[in-house]
């Protein structure tokens, strides 16, 4: 989305005269502001709000919601599959271009670990995201209502894998969330719920250095979260998380955030990539030895020129993805001007994160902080970060609204079955959760 918004600013004369047309292939028609998902997930921010409409940005692409299934950069051509071409049964339409730039992100890195496939959940989209949080809320719903304590006690567990940034982002906000939602429930206190943090390092959050991964873990361990480092989850199949260190938890909630990987729409490239799956680029952000190819963000390996060892990676994040994203446009506007290319150079300026309602820690330009500090910087960041005016003055309406009223805490899991009701109404059978659906417990 940045690319082709800078794009479309740089190139407004060259596209009101049809000299250029820019396409962008999404299979969603928003763009996700992932660093807010643990806010939308504990109902701070509104899903609508930490999604960007691409059409309404983009008003001069044109925009296709589909899917590139394969490039063949030799013969300058991208497969692509839409709503339609699924209907029409027709297989991949073929689109052909000049200049290409791929950005698929990345994927959930999962494990064979026995049962994660149909109990895990992952957080990397805001329909996770709202999902994870719908059925938090309806598990501290049937642990109120159940007189079997085997099925409170599994409801009441919620295990999370990963101590990066997702994960200790989405349990910070999904405990701190559930601890205030407990008091509007007559029978679940706050200590009845066990949250159980599984890192397979020695340490968590290494994104903001050592010593505020380790307040984070006291912190953590202070709210009586279960934080288990050097453990890895085993199995979870039978709804029984069994950990590495011989726990077992019978539990209804496994969170998945245990790294990511390349997309893998790039081994469907005639690309190079790395040993990692990443695409192989120049600091300029062309993809090496490729003509006319780019790439940028979680999907691309570009060299850290700021690093000072030669073969280090820019990180996969937000902070390089969107400024190697305007950095990229600039270059393809270079390249039809003739003009000499950009480095990307951006020193990794540190890390902000929320670990719930006034709680967080940073450690950005070498300063650190915790508590509410920290928390506030963490949304005073991430709100200069949010793209559009429109979504930070949502973003910020909704924070200051939250800081009037009680917190949200009600369930719309129905959301996810909007024709339920009328099925049942119409003497049918209510339909099965799709597979993605975390609950399971229809
Ligand atoms: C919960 C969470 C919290 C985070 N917090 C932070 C933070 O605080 N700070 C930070 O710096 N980073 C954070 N990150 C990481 C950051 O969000 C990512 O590094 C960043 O989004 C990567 O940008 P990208 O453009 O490469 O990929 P993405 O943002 O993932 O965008 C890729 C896009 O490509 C689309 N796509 C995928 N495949 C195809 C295909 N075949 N055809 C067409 N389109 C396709 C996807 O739908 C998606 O819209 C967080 C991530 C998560 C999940």
């Amino acid at each position: 989305m940045y690319t082709a918004l800078r794009l479309q600013r740089r190139l407004k004369r060259e596209l009101e005269r049809g000299e250029v047309d820019i396409t962008v292939v999404t299979p969603d028609p928003y763009m996700t502001y992932q660093p807010f998902l643990p806010e939308a997930a504990a109902g701070a921010i509104s899903p609508r709000h930490v999604v960007v409409p691409l059409r309404r940005v983009l008003d001069r692409c044109r925009v296709v919601i589909g899917e590139a299934t394969a490039v063949d950069h030799a013969k300058r051509t991208a497969t692509i599959t839409t709503l339609a071409t699924e209907e029409e049964g027709t297989g991949g339409q073929q689109l052909t271009y000049d200049e290409l730039v791929l950005a698929p992100g990345s994927v959930s890195r999962t494990l064979p670990v026995p049962g994660l496939a149909d109990h895990g959940i992952g957080f990397k989209t805001v329909e996770e995201a709202i999902g994870l949080r719908n059925h938090v809320i309806e598990q501290m719903d049937i642990a109120s209502s159940t007189r079997d304590p085997a099925i409170r006690d599994a409801a009441l567990t919620f295990v999370f894998v990963g101590g990066g940034f997702a994960g200790v982002e989405a349990l910070g906000e999904l405990e701190d969330m559930a601890r205030y939602a407990a008091r509007y429930y007559h029978n679940i206190r706050p200590e009845d719920m066990k949250w159980i943090l599984v890192e397979a390092s020695d340490r968590i959050l290494p994104e903001v250095g050592e010593e505020m991964g380790r307040y984070t873990v006291t912190e953590l361990r202070r709210r009586n979260i279960d934080v288990r480092l050097q453990t890895r989850l085993e199995s979870c199949a039978d709804r029984v998380a069994v950990l590495s260190d011989g726990a077992r938890f019978p539990t209804r909630t496994v969170v998945w955030t245990a790294g990511v990987k390349p997309h893998p729409v790039l081994a469907a490239t005639d690309l190079p990539r790395n040993d990692r799956g990443r695409l192989r680029c120049t600091a300029e952000l062309a993809v090496e030895g490729a003509t006319h190819a780019w790439a940028a963000g979680d999907a691309a390996a570009v060299p850290d020129v700021t690093a000072g060892e030669p073969g280090r990676e820019c990180a996969p994040n937000a902070q390089h993805a969107l400024r190697q994203a305007k950095v990229l446009a600039d270059n393809i506007v270079h390249t039809l001007r003739g003009e000499p290319l950009q480095t990307y150079e951006h020193a990794y300026a540190g890390s902000v994160a929320s670990l719930g309602l006034h709680k967080g820690v940073a450690h950005v330009y070498g300063r650190k902080l915790k508590g509410y500090p920290a928390w506030f910087m963490h949304r005073a960041y991430h709100l200069s970060r949010v793209p559009t005016f429109n979504r930070k003055a949502r973003v910020l309406a909704e924070w200051t609204l939250a800081g009037l009223f009680k917190r949200e805490i009600v369930s719309l899991g129905s959301l996810e079955h909007p024709r339920a009701e009328f099925e049942l109404a119409a003497g049918g059978k209510p339909s099965q959760d799709p597979p993605h659906n975390p609950k399971g417990s229809s």
